[in-house]
């Protein structure tokens, strides 16, 4: 039984500023393989700028950051070659809106030469039909409801075979009618096996999704356990308050 599980994510006492604002402060985190972290907290907590960090979009001041076994502030590191293992899903979608739905989703690995064209079209319809749009190929993504423009998102994110992840509140410009099937389809995704990383605050989500829980304020890491740890036995007393003001 000594098989090592894999670290997909390494960040060792991350440090970011921006001016006077000290937004992370010592920051270190390891995420497993076929793992799911959930990271809750307050706004301007440093939720956002943290994950941003782990594709480049963000340098820290100082530390370490380790994405998929390469040092990503080492300048010989290839960032795109990182960044084409790792899903990004925003709050708003970022979808390209003048293209059709299976154009958004094929556009990248063709461009940058993992697929041809009929292999992407053949992949998209698959990822097509694992979010529950299959019929919805070909129609431009501006008829697109919220909730379904942010499947076809996740559906192009795994259409580059991503090893890693990453949400950023995937749900929170949604109808709340919308936010079901989304949710629906990152359940799926983690039972799947993919490593993800979450900023969410469905607290019902995190409970039964997330192998760990991450709690975010001010910058620090405050507290990380289990759903169970976090949510039925907080410790830290800011934890304790910002659960009261969201459960
Ligand atoms: P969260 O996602 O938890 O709401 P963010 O990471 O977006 O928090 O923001 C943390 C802090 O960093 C906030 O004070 C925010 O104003 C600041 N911040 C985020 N991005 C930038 C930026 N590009 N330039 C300057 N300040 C920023
Ligand atoms: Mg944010």
């Amino acid at each position: 039984m000594s098989e090592e599980k894999q670290v997909k994510v390494h960040v060792d006492k991350v440090n970011k500023s921006y001016g006077d604002n000290h937004v992370l402060r010592d920051i270190s985190l390891d995420v497993m393989a076929n793992e799911v972290v959930v990271m809750i907290g307050p706004s301007g907590s440093g939720k956002s700028t943290f994950l941003r960090m782990l594709n480049q979009l963000e340098m820290p001041n100082s530390g370490l950051v380790e994405v998929d076994g390469y040092d990503i502030s080492d300048p010989k590191t290839n960032i795109n070659k990182v960044r084409e293992n790792i899903g990004m899903v925003f709050q708003n979608f970022n979808l390209f809106n003048n293209y059709t739905v299976l154009e958004n989703i094929t556009l990248a690995p063709v461009q940058l030469g993992k697929m041809t064209k009929e292999e992407a079209d053949k992949r998209g319809r698959e990822l097509l039909a694992t979010v529950g749009l299959s019929d919805k190929a070909d129609v431009s993504v501006n008829s697109l409801s919220g909730g379904q423009k942010q499947r076809i998102a996740i559906a192009r994110a795994l259409a580059m075979n991503p090893d890693i992840m990453l949400f950023d509140e995937p749900t929170s410009a949604l109808d709340p009618e919308m936010v079901g099937d989304v949710l629906d389809v990152m359940k799926d995704l983690a039972k799947s096996g993919m490593t993800m990383i979450i900023v969410t605050h469905e607290m019902g989500f995190a409970k039964q999704v997330a192998d760990r829980v991450v709690f975010f304020e001010s910058g620090k890491i405050q507290e990380s356990g289990t759903p169970e740890e976090v949510f039925n036995a907080p410790k830290n007393e800011r934890l304790q308050t910002f659960l009261s003001k969201v459960m």
